[in-house]
């Protein structure tokens, strides 16, 4: 199993720092031009952020006093809005150089002096990322698709020692439709498609959070033609 780890989180490692980086840059882009279907991976990635953060404002948290991790932050496209609409410490780390790189750009672009000094912007693995030092919210959104069944529960476990007060994890569900939907493109790979995607049931890590001692609060479910992904919010 360590072995397979390994080779699952060597092979995404170079993904998003080669191939990947470059597709999914364009994506998590506004102006990039892109083709049809991800365009609608675009959209679809987009509404998830915007449910996460419609679940961050409705929260009652005193941000000024609040530490955030964006756990697989990717290009920030979640890190980036919380820094600009609250003064939230924020900690934000991905397993890929390129992308962290590319997340700390955008970031220096948007966010203003005083925003961007409250951000760190770190190349992590999150099984590196100790919990010395917790943090009050964690999020960990679109990144599980990168993890298979049987690793989500230490990946789970991990972050729950880390997050004092929040969890915000987002996960493809592996519900019959989506199953038959991942093997007709397995079947049909497209180009780009180097990676594994990995969709998880709900059920279970409903279980795991619940035996990490969390409650979820809320929930969003997000689904287009090639994007699907489904968020829960617990606490303590
Ligand atoms: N969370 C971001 C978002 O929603 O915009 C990015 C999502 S992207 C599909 C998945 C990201 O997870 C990639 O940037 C990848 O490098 C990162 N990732 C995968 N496994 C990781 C790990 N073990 N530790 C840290 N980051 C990881």
């Amino acid at each position: 199993l360590a072995c397979c780890q390994l080779d699952d989180k060597q092979i995404v490692t170079e993904y998003f720092n080669t191939v990947g980086f470059d597709r999914w840059r364009r994506i998590y882009s506004e102006t990039e031009q892109v083709n049809r279907v991800q365009l609608d991976i675009r959209l679809g990635h987009a509404e998830t952020v915007s449910k996460v953060l419609g679940m961050l404002d409705a929260a009652a948290i005193d941000w000024g006093q609040h530490t955030v991790c964006d756990a697989g932050c990717g290009v920030g496209s979640l890190a980036i809005p919380i820094a600009q609409r609250t003064p939230a410490r924020l900690l934000a780390f991905d397993i890929s150089a390129a992308m962290t790189e590319e997340a700390r750009e955008r970031a220096q672009r948007l966010l203003t002096p005083e925003q961007l000094a409250r951000c760190e912007f770190r190349t992590a693995d999150l099984e590196s990322i100790q919990g010395a030092d917790p943090v009050d919210t964690v999020c960990c959104i679109d990144v599980m698709i990168h993890y298979p069944a049987e690793q989500v529960e230490a990946m789970l476990s991990h972050l729950s020692k880390l997050a004092r007060q929040r969890l915000v994890i987002s996960f493809a569900p592996r519900t019959f439709y989506y199953v038959l939907l991942k093997r007709i493109g397995d079947f049909f790979p497209g180009p780009s498609k180097a990676t594994r995607a990995y969709l998880h049931s709900e059920e279970k890590i409903r279980d795991i959070l619940q035996r990490n001692g969390w409650r979820v609060q809320s929930e969003a479910f997000t689904a287009t033609r090639f994007y699907f992904s489904k968020v829960l919010e617990a606490v303590r």
